[in-house]
């Protein structure tokens, strides 16, 4: 760490109701984020949520119009991107074509005339020592990835802010280089903020994640809670796939709510309370049961195999029930159903998500924008 920087190993950063514009568009409206020492933090949202512009903001990049940010409990506006202890990694990863991976690599450290010496560790931890003499265009994007994730761990920052870091990676590199990303802040002892799209992404590897929509935050939590509970249909829906069913309250049994959904019946659900007259209930993919026989009291309905995708480990099979699409995942080696069988949908009422009708009505409700 270098003397001038005045912020502790690992700090926390605080965000307070910050708010930023770009004439008419309100990028940012009142986000309030608390980030711990150490952790790795997902900032998740579709394309234009203000993800970029919070995190330019906290790396003093951009100035915001109103609102905090503090690191480590020091209010940091007045101080300059390069003393906030924070190394900011933007989207596309920029390397220096012209430059070798070393001078890359070790160009922030020359030029602020400090030893070398950690450019070679840095290298060698993400192991690409062996390339240094290479040219960025000579790296695969892996590798290249990596000397760009080098380079920001080479500022000595304690904070990591990285925009997109993996997004220009194909499917397997992606995952592979995610878990090492994580590992290595881990090994580090780095504070993170990993601005992405990718819900996968974000759930597999954070230790909280934020989802951002149109300025906003919408809920904040571990990747399991915003997954199990998401506060609202935007979150549930963006997360990954569900099936939804638009429902109107009829009664309550015992510990359950029912719903009468169109063509469907009636629905059980887990009691829910505040949910008023008219409803929409979700369910994941995973939680739909599929059968080809049994009977169940309540939430079992007899359909028709209408596709069956296979997408290795699990199967995505489409199940027409008196007129609606209902989605399920099946597992490898669960009940073996064709296209055309016909099948049983049971929808465990404890599983169900159930959400308020929106105002803005269903399908608004659902889009980023
Ligand atoms: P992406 O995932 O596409 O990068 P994002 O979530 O990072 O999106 P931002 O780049 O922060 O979103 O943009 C938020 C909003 O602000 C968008 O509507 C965008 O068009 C707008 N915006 C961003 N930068 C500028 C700018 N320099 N001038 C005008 N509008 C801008």
């Amino acid at each position: 760490m270098r003397d001038e920087d005045i912020f502790s190993l690992m700090p926390s950063i605080e965000v307070k109701d910050l708010w930023k514009s770009y004439g008419s568009i309100i990028a940012l409206r009142g986000v309030n984020l608390r980030i711990e020492d150490g952790e790795y933090f997902c900032l998740l949202g579709p394309t234009g949520a203000g993800k970029t512009t919070l995190l330019k903001i906290i790396a003093g990049l951009l100035k915001q119009d109103r609102g905090e940010v503090l690191i480590d409990g020091v209010e940091v506006s007045s101080i300059p991107p390069e003393l906030r202890g924070a190394s900011y990694m933007p989207q596309g990863y920029a390397l220096f074509p012209h430059m070798t991976i070393w001078e890359n690599v070790s160009y922030g450290l020359s030029v602020r005339e400090e030893s070398l010496s950690q450019a070679e560790e840095i290298l060698k931890l993400v192991g690409l020592w062996e390339r240094r003499d290479s040219y960025p265009h000579e790296l695969s994007g892996g590798q290249q990835q990596r000397i760009a994730l080098a380079r920001a761990l080479a500022s000595g920052s304690q904070i990591l802010l990285l925009d997109e870091p993996l997004s220009a990676l194909d499917a397997l590199l992606n995952l592979q280089l995610r878990f090492e990303l994580k590992k290595l802040a881990k090994e580090l002892g780095l504070t993170v903020i990993h601005v992405t799209h990718n819900a996968e992404e974000a759930l597999s590897i954070a230790d909280k994640v934020a989802i951002l929509r149109k300025g906003r935050i919408q809920q904040i939590g571990c990747p399991s809670e915003v997954y199990r509970s998401p506060v609202n249909l935007f979150t549930a829906n963006f997360l990954g796939e569900i099936n939804l069913f638009e429902g109107r309250l009829t009664g309550f049994l015992e510990r359950m709510c029912i719903f009468k959904v169109k063509t469907l019946g009636e629905l059980y659900t887990r009691r829910v309370q505040n949910i008023g007259l008219n409803a929409v209930i979700a369910y994941r993919p995973e939680d739909v049961e599929v059968a080809i026989d049994g009977w169940k009291e309540e939430n079992f309905f007899k359909g028709v195999v209408e596709t069956v995708e296979n997408m290795g480990f699990y199967r995505r099979a489409l199940i027409k029930v008196k007129g609606l699409e209902i989605l399920a995942y099946l597992w490898i080696d669960a009940v073996d159903v064709q296209e055309g069988d016909n099948a049983y949908v049971y929808l465990p009422p404890d599983k169900a998500l159930v959400f308020p009708y929106p105002k803005e009505g269903l399908e608004k409700s659902l889009l980023s924008e």
